[in-house]
């Protein structure tokens, strides 16, 4: 059986996925991360056919015709839409399969979010099945991500990731290989959209698309006041005339948008900091609490949290790829990390 098993791995491809809510980033073993695009699939709603995926379908938000709906079926960290989420990890699986030109079917660990049900988990198994991979792992995503910055996560001591993403910010302490603690909130990136898209409408009196909410965030989105303020031009709908009108928007503004948002995220980490036994709170502070997901890259987060606190905090160096790169560590190193799977290919249940 083992045999068996190293002859197949040594002719088949290794591909790590990071399902995110935001994005899917996959890894290919020998060459690195081959895809980054977002979670997104567009669905012609009169046939139920899957339009596109990824990039060209993120394109499509807000500018398709009326039957055709861009979705993205792991809203805030759960798989929300199964179907979707099954064609788009077989797409992705495929064509990372494809550029690795290997004789048997790949190897495929999957990232999935912390929060996620053993319905799902098991869900999102059989789709990779189905889409073809010969095995099948599942890790959590905070640990993934752990393992991606090199934390010492078989250690009994513990380190702290809090994984901003798009739908969810997944705060978790990890030793000796396991997720000991986690909390998943309804609070990360997508929510700061949607706060800067109202702020927009109530402020300016001007209606702008999400994607464009997203541009100004990331163009001038903080959580602390910056030294040099800074501006951007932002263009929308006016209200009243519904005409195109432009208006320059400071960091200041966006700050007034995010802010109630982005306390509640303060919040919820320090819940999960209260919460943790005082032996690893003591481990934590000697290492510092690791920010990982594009949400840890808005300016000043990391300082706030600093003061709130009263731990020391990193932002990962390429928080976005901390997952799929993570993956990629799994897959190399398998013997090393494979009891930081949630559940391997020959014994589900998992947990
Ligand atoms: P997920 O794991 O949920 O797919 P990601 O880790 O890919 O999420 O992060 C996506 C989120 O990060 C989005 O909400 C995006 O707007 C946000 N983001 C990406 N880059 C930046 C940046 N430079 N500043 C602020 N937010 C950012
Ligand atoms: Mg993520």
């Amino acid at each position: 059986m083992k045999f068996l098993q190293n002859f197949y791995r040594s002719f088949s491809n290794d591909i790590g996925i990071d399902l995110g809510t935001a994005n899917t980033l996959v890894y290919l073993s020998g060459k690195g991360i081959v895809i980054n695009e977002p979670s997104v699939v567009a669905v012609n709603q009169k046939t139920g056919q899957i339009v596109a995926i990824g990039a060209e379908a993120k394109k499509m938000i807000g500018r398709t015709p009326g039957h055709i709906k861009a979705v993205r079926p792991l809203v805030e960290g759960v798989v929300s839409d199964f179907e979707v989420t099954e064609e788009m990890l077989a797409y992705y699986i495929n064509k990372a399969d494809k550029m690795g030109k290997k004789m048997f079917r790949p190897r495929v660990v999957v990232g999935v979010p912390s929060g996620i049900t053993n319905v799902e988990t098991r869900a999102v198994y059989d789709a990779a099945k189905s889409a073809g991979a010969r095995e099948v792992y599942i890790v959590e995503e905070p640990m993934a991500a752990a393992i991606g910055i090199r934390l010492p996560v078989h250690d009994a001591s513990g380190s702290m990731i809090i994984d901003i993403g798009g739908g969810t910010t997944d705060v978790a302490v990890i030793s000796l290989a396991g997720v000991i603690q986690s909390k998943s909130l309804n609070m990360a990136g997508d929510k700061l959209n949607a706060d800067i898209v109202s702020y927009f409408r109530d402020e300016f009196k001007i209606l702008v698309g999400e994607k464009t909410a997203e541009e100004v965030k990331i163009k001038v989105g903080s959580a602390l006041p910056l030294e040099e303020p800074i501006e951007t031009p932002v263009r929308g709908r006016d209200l009243v005339t519904g005409l195109p009108r432009e208006v320059v928007v400071t960091d200041s503004d966006i700050r007034e948008a995010i802010m109630p948002s982005l306390k509640v995220l303060i919040d919820g980490v320090r819940q999960v900091i209260e919460n943790t036994p005082p032996e690893i709170l003591s481990d934590i502070m000697g290492r510092g609490i690791v920010l990982t997901g594009g949400g840890s890259l808005i300016r000043g987060l990391d300082i706030i949290l600093q003061k709130v606190s009263k731990m020391p905090i990193y932002v990962a160096e390429e928080p976005l790829t901390a997952v799929a790169r993570g993956t990629g560590i799994i897959l190399q190193d398998f013997e090393k990390y494979k009891d930081v799977l949630v559940s391997n290919d020959d014994e589900l249940p998992l947990r």
